[in-house]
Parts: C-alpha cells; sequence; structure tokens
C-alpha cells in the first residue's frame, strides 16, 4: 500500500457485499424481472418504457427492502469505519442500491452513525457505478480534489469508478485480486485492510 493511500483523508465505500455481507442474488432478480442475463439491472430499467419500468422498479426496492433488513456486517468493516472516523477522515458512501434501503442497511450492520446522511448516495442521487459522477459529487460536497479520493468496493464497478474519477480503488472481500490492473490495493477484508493502513500509520 502507497504512502498517500494510507494517508488519505477522504473514503467512499461501496455498500453491498463491502460493508455487509453480500446477499443479492442479481440471477434470481434478472428472472423474476425478466432481464436478460448479460444485461446491466440498472441500465436495463431506465431504458424500459414508464409504465413497463414502474412496476419492475417498485418489484426491486420491494426486494431489496427484505435484504435491508436482514443485512450483516462484513468481516472488519465497522472496526474499519471506525478508526478512519477516529483519525478526522471523511466518510461516505456510493451504491447502487435506493439512499433509503441504504439508510436501512446501515443501522441494521451497526454503521447508521458512521456517515452524514447527506453523504450517502444512492441510484437516485448520483449516476451509476462505474460512472464517477458520485464520486465527484462527494468531493465537490467535500470540496478536495477528485484525486484524493479513495474508493473502496468488491466489484470492478467500484474500481472502474474510481479509476474514471481520477481517486484510488481499493478490492476487498475477494481471496484474489482478479483486476490488478484497476486496484490501487487489494486485501481480503476490511480487517485486513485496516491491519495494512495501521502498520502505514504506526510507521509514519
Ligand atoms: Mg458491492
Amino acid at each position: 500500500m502507497s504512502r498517500a493511500l494510507a494517508a488519505a483523508t477522504h473514503w467512499v465505500f461501496d455498500m453491498d457485499g463491502t460493508l455487509t455481507i453480500a446477499v443479492h442474488d442479481f440471477a434470481a432478480i434478472r428472472r423474476a424481472l425478466d432481464i436478460p442475463a448479460d444485461d446491466d439491472i440498472l441500465h436495463h430499467l431506465a431504458a424500459l418504457p414508464p409504465d413497463e419500468a414502474a412496476p419492475k422498479r417498485a418489484w426491486l426496492l420491494e426486494h431489496e427492502r427484505e435484504l435491508a433488513y436482514a443485512a450483516r456486517p462484513a468481516e472488519g468493516a465497522r472496526a474499519l469505519l471506525h478508526a478512519l472516523r477516529a483519525r478526522g477522515c471523511r466518510l461516505g458512501v456510493l451504491t447502487r442500491n435506493a439512499r433509503e434501503l441504504a439508510q436501512v442497511t446501515l443501522e441494521a450492520v451497526g454503521m447508521g452513525d458512521c456517515f452524514a446522511p447527506d453523504d450517502v448516495l444512492g441510484r437516485d442521487e448520483a449516476p451509476p457505478k462505474p460512472d464517477p459522477g458520485g464520486l465527484l459529487k462527494l468531493a465537490d460536497r467535500w470540496q478536495v480534489p477528485a484525486n484524493t479520493l479513495v474508493m473502496v468496493g468488491d466489484y470492478r464497478f467500484d474500481l472502474e469508478c474510481a479509476r474514471a474519477a481520477g481517486a484510488r480503488g481499493v478490492l476487498v472481500n475477494l481471496p484474489d485480486n482478479p483486476w490488478p490492473a484497476l486496484a490501487d490495493a487489494h486485501a481480503v477484508d476490511c480487517a485486513a485492510l485496516l491491519a495494512e493502513l495501521e502498520r502505514c500509520w504506526s510507521a509514519g
């Protein structure tokens, strides 16, 4: 891990599968909504005529609401957030989930107090990742250059979003890194990421 990454003061987290244990079954969602296997769910819904999209959006929201109440924290995520907060870091969430459900989820896993409500961006506040719009919006809110942000996530979209914004991307919650060209750092989980950060912090 680079010194600059460890010294970063503005951190943005993906939610599902990063702060929480991944529970979305995207294949089942596609089947239920009659979305082709290779299509991006949010892009597919956005391209449908409004009267066809509305009931599918409503179904997705209800399905995700059930998942939100049952959410469990990912290994080490809460400790990582608290350690960053203790250092005075500003924390945000950028998720393709709905903001309302992100709040429910974060409360359910005991992380609701880690983020200012306006620093949680969902699919209605920002274009879905890998579009960098959400990161640029947070950088603007926080009055810092986008290239000082760190984006932590468990999927290629998170890393591509970071890259497109000029920010740093950190991959977590995968045993290996399938996207070495996209990730500035990789840790098997947030506990390992925190351990590595603490090594850098104590080395000054
Ligand atoms: Mg994720």
